[in-house]
C-alpha cells in the first residue's frame, strides 16, 4: 500500500535502515522506516486518508509518523529533491536524492533500502557495499568525518558491533581512535551520551560492549574514575540473570533494565564521583534521585542485610519488609546481583516474590466503623496490621477486626 500512494502522488518511496539490515540478517525487527523522495508528512497525509490511520507530523524534521489503529507505527521522512534533481533531470541522476540520504548514514550496513513502487517493488539500493558488510560482519563508516560529523556514532558502532557479533573494519577503529584523542567526545552533550549508554544497557548482554567502550577510551572520558576493569564477568552476568528471573515473575510491574545494569557500572565509585557523572550526562531529575539518594539508601541497606546474614540473624518477613520496602526494584535487582552472600541474596529475592505486594485487608472505612476517628493513627494501626500480615499471626479480615479490637 505504501508504493501505490508514492505511485498515485508520483513519488519514490522506499523502506531504508535498521529495518533492511535485519531483514537480510533474518532477524526481527519491527522498526519500519519509510523514506520518500520529496514530502515525507504530505505522503503520510494522503497515506492515511486513503487507508484509515492518524498521522503525526514535526515539521521542523520533515518527519511523519503513521499510527495505525492497533498502534503499529512507521516512521516516514523526505528526502529531499529540491537540490538535487534538475528538472526534467536525465535517468541516470533518478533516485539522486535517496543515495544522499543514504550517504548520511552512519554505516553501511544501515545504508540499504528496498524500493517500494510498483515497477520496482523490491528491488534493493546498495550504494556504499552494505550488503558486503553484512557477509564480511563488519562496521564500516561511510567517509573519514563520520566521527567527528556525529560523534554518538562511537557509541552507536560498539552497540551494533556487540550486538550483531560484528567487528569495526580497520580503518573504522582507526577513525574512532583519532576521534576520541582529539577530544571530539566533548562535543556531544550530556543527554546524548546517556541517551547511548541506555540504549547499550538495554542490549540483551551489555558487558562486552562495556568492555569496548573502556578498551577505546569512551567509559574513561565520561568519568576518569569508570572503568569495567574491575568488574568481574560475573557482575553483569549475575545483574542479567536477576533481571531475567524478575521479568519471569510477571509481577505485573517491569523494570527498567537498564538501571540495574547501570548501577553494576557504578558499583565501584562513590558517591561523589558518580554525582559528577550524573552532572556530566545530565541526568533527568528521577533518575539523579534514582543514582543519588536511591543507590546510598540501598547501598546502605545492603551492608546491613550481609552484616545480619553474616551473623545468621534470624529475620522476620516484616523486618525484611521494613528495610526493603522503599527501595525501587531495580536498586534491589543490583543488589541481589552485587552481593556475594548467598543468604543476604535469598532475603531480597524473598521479599520480591512475597512480601512485596503484600496489603492489609481493612480500609479505612473499616476503622471508621470500628468507631476510630480518622487521623494519623489510621497510618500506625495499618503498619501494624501489616507487620501481624507479614509475620503471619492475621489472615482473614476477621483477624484483622479482631486484631485492632484489641
Ligand atoms: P535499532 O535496532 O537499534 O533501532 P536502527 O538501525 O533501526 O537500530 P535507529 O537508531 O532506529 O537504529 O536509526 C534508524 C536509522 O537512522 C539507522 O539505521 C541509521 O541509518 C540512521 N541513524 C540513526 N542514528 C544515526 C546517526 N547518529 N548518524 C547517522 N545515521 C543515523
Amino acid at each position: 500500500t505504501i508504493g501505490a500512494v508514492g505511485d498515485a502522488l508520483g513519488r519514490s518511496v522506499f523502506v531504508v535502515g535498521g529495518f533492511v539490515r535485519d531483514l537480510l540478517l533474518r532477524q526481527e525487527n519491527f522498526d519500519v522506516d519509510i523514506v520518500v523522495e520529496g514530502d515525507g508528512i504530505a505522503f503520510a497525509e494522503e497515506y492515511a486518508r486513503r487507508y484509515d490511520c492518524r498521522v503525526r507530523a514535526h515539521k521542523k524534521f520533515a518527519t511523519a509518523v503513521l499510527i495505525f489503529a492497533d498502534g503499529f507505527k512507521v516512521d516516514v521522512a523526505s528526502a529531499r529533491t529540491e537540490y538535487y534533481l534538475e528538472p526534467g533531470a536525465l535517468p541516470t541522476v533518478e533516485n539522486a536524492s535517496i543515495k544522499l540520504d543514504l550517504y548520511r548514514r552512519d554505516f553501511t550496513i544501515n545504508t540499504l533500502a528496498i524500493a517500494l513502487n510498483g515497477p520496482h517493488f523490491g528491488e534493493l539500493l546498495d550504494y556504499f557495499g552494505g550488503q558486503n558488510d553484512l557477509r564480511g560482519k563488519a562496521i564500516r563508516v561511510l567517509h573519514n568525518l563520520s566521527f567527528v560529523e556525529d560523534p554518538t556514532r562511537m557509541f552507536r558502532a560498539i552497540r551494533f558491533e556487540q550486538r550483531l557479533g560484528f567487528q569495526m573494519g580497520r580503518h573504522t577503529v582507526h577513525l574512532l581512535k583519532s576521534a576520541v584523542r582529539m577530544g571530539f567526545l566533548d562535543k556531544i552533550s550530556g543527554p546524548r551520551v546517556f541517551n547511548e549508554l541506555v540504549l547499550i544497557f538495554r542490549e540483551s548482554d551489555p558487558l562486552p560492549a562495556m568492555r569496548r567502550l573502556d578498551e577505546l577510551g569512551l567509559l574513561a572520558f565520561i568519568h576518569p574514575t569508570l572503568s569495567v576493569r574491575h568488574l568481574s564477568d560475573g557482575t553483569f552476568a549475575a545483574a542479567k540473570q536477576a533481571v531475567d528471573w524478575y521479568e519471569l515473575l510477571y509481577t505485573g510491574e517491569r523494570c527498567q533494565r537498564w538501571k540495574v545494569f547501570f548501577l553494576c557500572l557504578l558499583s565501584d565509585l562513590d558517591h561523589g564521583e558518580v554525582q559528577q557523572i550524573v552532572q556530566r550526562l545530565a541526568m533527568p531529575p528521577q533518575c539523579e534521585e534514582f543514582f543519588g539518594s536511591e543507590r546510598d539508601a540501598a547501598t546502605r541497606i545492603l551492608n546491613q542485610i550481609e552484616w545480619r546474614s553474616m551473623q545468621s540473624y534470624r529475620w522476620r518477613d516484616s523486618d525484611i519488609h521494613a528495610l526493603l520496602k522503599d527501595l525501587p526494584v531495580e536498586a534491589l535487582l543490583y543488589g541481589m546481583a552485587i552481593t556475594e552472600h548467598e543468604e543476604a541474596r535469598r532475603t531480597i529475592s524473598h521479599f520480591i516474590t512475597h512480601l512485596r505486594h503484600v496489603k492489609c485487608l481493612l480500609r479505612g472505612h473499616d476503622l471508621q466503623s470500628l468507631g476510630l476517628a480518622p487521623g494519623p493513627i489510621y497510618r500506625e494501626i495499618f503498619d501494624a496490621l501489616l507487620d501481624v500480615r507479614l509475620d503471619g499471626q492475621v489472615v482473614t479480615r476477621e483477624d484483622e477486626l479482631q486484631f485492632v479490637t484489641n
